[in-house]
């Protein structure tokens, strides 16, 4: 299908003008200088990114301005302002203080996404320490590798996660103390086990902030584990600087926007753009502790009167599974735009929320690697549906060929991007070797596969892992899943290539279906007749099978990797992240 290009609405027009008016202006004098400018720095030198997001607007007139509008899985709500929150902060960093963190060390937090999660977060920050965050779903295995890799001193979990994996801790030396947060569940303290009441309650709620360089370590996030084992990739304090300007470029954040970022710290899009864009912006952002569900999710934007929402495919997905009446029977006037991250988004997803929401999805790219977005469809540009959009400027990213030769416009090669900005990450922990390999031909190496097209557009092929050859053809999944949800039937895709003796890879489909719809053979035919027609015999499915529903990571994302284990009987590899 050929799907039109949306420009929407005109620029002048738009409720909040849109910051980045001139794209081609902008990016032609782009100064990197000119946003740390913008920032305040710690007073006697430094940076320091919680000083950006909390400290400064604390101590000036956003000051009693909300920060956080916090609703709980039980419908609890609080909300801090920006005085209250670096106040709550300061607490936390004087506790952790008190149990000896200091400078460089790393401090986890296995916690739900309740307030003591981002108390414990600035607190960290504050002292110049590293945070590390995990998801709370992770079983005893994921978490206990991943600290054990970071070599972290404290972790600050809940009485209820801490009992599902306690089993780790003769395993963990350097782990000193475990605070538990009782907000829900009381505990007892002893053995290494403090309470965050006794810890952080009794603290003084004054703490200046630690002056750390901007390269000092600052967050450390583990990736996805989409292709393989996760890997540590740690950030710095500089990296502020990238979130800040894509919270102000990208997300188009303002002083009335009411923001929600539906991510969990556990992945990065749920610090850089959940905690760093839009604090360090001032702007007041929603945090929901509870899951995904279609009426909840748009009661939620009814009730906060939402504007900015930045959510993922998978979510989409699962909104147009669950109909387009839903959220006619809801308020969604507030919202003025919306984006998504983490997957490719289907141009079917697109053009649906543009007809239903009346807003169009703006996908936008980057990686936990990347540290910020790097490539978008900005406010002010036409969207091309299935595209990622176009370069942030001051990013330089290119698609080039084995060698590192740039590719013409239309190619599909290697999506690389120059290395050096602000919030690139520094290392993947303890794999120097591994960090040092994404790096050649003075190109940081991404890992997935692209083409740009003649207007600079950048359009997602693949990851390198997953891209398919059949026949000396290659295809990219997503083209290929694209197509199958098109499909009224069909909710999700996942497409692999199966090793066949003849074409070398065959492209086999995974299937989930809508409510309502047989998986028969009768569908079957009629998908692969579709595919057909639409893609060609080459590109089409060879196989489809029916599933009632495909692995993901915990962040949403599909794996592949594992589709194709399973097919092939093969080991299924590092599954820490795999969602229940
Ligand atoms: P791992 O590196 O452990 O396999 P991961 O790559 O999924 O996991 P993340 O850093 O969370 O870990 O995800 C970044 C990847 O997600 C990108 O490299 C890309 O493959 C995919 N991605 C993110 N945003 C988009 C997008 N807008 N369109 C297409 N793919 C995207
Ligand atoms: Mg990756």
């Amino acid at each position: 299908m050929e799907y039109v290009p949306i420009t929407k609405p005109p620029v002048d027009q738009m409720p909040v003008l849109p910051n980045l008016r001139d794209y081609g202006e902008t990016r032609r004098h782009w100064s990197w200088d000119t946003v740390r400018n913008e920032l305040d720095g710690v007073p006697g030198g430094g940076l320091n990114k919680a000083y950006e997001c909390l400290d400064r607007h604390a101590k000036g007139d956003r000051r009693d301005k909300p920060a956080m509008l916090w609703e709980g899985k039980n419908g609890e709500r609080e909300t801090y302002t920006f005085a209250e929150f670096a106040r709550e902060a300061n607490k936390a960093a004087n506790g952790l203080s008190s149990l000896g963190v200091e400078k460089g060390d790393r401090v986890f937090m296995f916690l739900e996404r309740i307030p003591e999660c981002y108390f414990t977060a600035f607190g960290t920050l504050k002292l110049g320490a590293v945070i590390g965050p995990l998801f709370s779903a992770f079983g005893p295995d994921a978490v206990k590798d991943r600290l054990a890799d970071s070599g972290a001193k404290v972790l600050v979990t809940t009485p209820e996660l801490w009992s599902r994996v306690k089993e780790i801790r003769s395993d963990l030396p350097g782990l000193e103390h475990i605070v538990l947060v009782t907000r829900r569940q009381q505990a007892e303290p002893g053995d290494g086990i403090v309470l965050w009441d006794e810890v952080v309650g009794s603290q003084s709620d004054d703490f200046e902030t630690v002056s750390t360089d901007p390269e000092n370590y600052s967050v450390m996030h583990y990736t996805s584990g989409t292709t393989g084992k996760p890997k540590g990739a740690a950030h710095v304090h500089n990296a502020i600087i990238g979130q800040y300007a894509t919270g102000k470029y990208v997300l188009d954040l303002h002083d009335e926007d009411v923001y929600w970022c539906t991510a969990d710290p556990g992945w990065v899009t749920g610090t850089s753009y959940g905690m760093f864009a839009p604090w360090s912006n001032g702007a007041t952002s929603l945090v929901y502790e509870g899951g995904f569900g279609a009426n909840t999710w748009y009661s939620l934007i009814e009730k906060y009167k939402v504007t900015v929402w930045y959510t993922a495919p998978t979510a989409i997905r699962m909104l147009m599974k669950a109909g387009d009446d839903i959220p006619k029977k809801h308020d969604l006037s507030s919202l003025r735009y919306t984006m998504s991250v983490g997957e490719p988004l289907n141009p079917e997803a697109v053009v649906w929320s543009e007809r239903v929401l009346g807003l169009p999805f703006h996908d936008n790219w980057w990686q936990t690697e990347t540290g910020c977005i790097l490539i978008a469809n900005y406010p002010a540009l036409e969207i091309r549906p299935g595209s990622m959009g176009r370069p942030f400027p001051g990013i330089e990213p290119g698609i080039i060929d084995e060698d590192g030769k740039l590719m013409p416009p239309g190619e599909e090669g290697n999506l690389a991007v120059r290395p050096g900005w602000p919030s690139m990450f520094r290392t993947y922990w303890n794999n120097k070797p591994l960090y040092d390999s994404r790096f050649q031909n003075g190109w940081y190496i991404t890992g997935d596969r692209a083409r740009m097209d003649a207007d600079g557009y950048f359009w997602f092929v693949g990851r390198a892992d997953d891209v398919i050859n059949t026949a000396g053809h290659l295809v990219g999944p997503f083209e290929v899943e694209s197509v199958l949800i098109e499909h009224p039937a069909v909710a999700e895709a996942g497409v692999i290539g199966k090793p066949d003796p003849v074409a070398m890879e065959v492209v086999k489909a995974f299937v989930a279906l809508k409510d309502g719809y047989e998986a028969d053979e009768k569908l079957r035919r009629e998908l692969i007749r579709f595919s057909r027609d639409r893609l060609g015999a080459m590109i089409a499915p060879r196989e489809i099978e029916f599933v009632p529903g495909l692995p993901k990571t915990r962040s949403g994302k599909i794996m592949r990797r594992l589709l194709k284990a399973r097919e092939l009987g093969l080991p299924e590899g590092d599954t820490s992240t795999l969602e229940d």
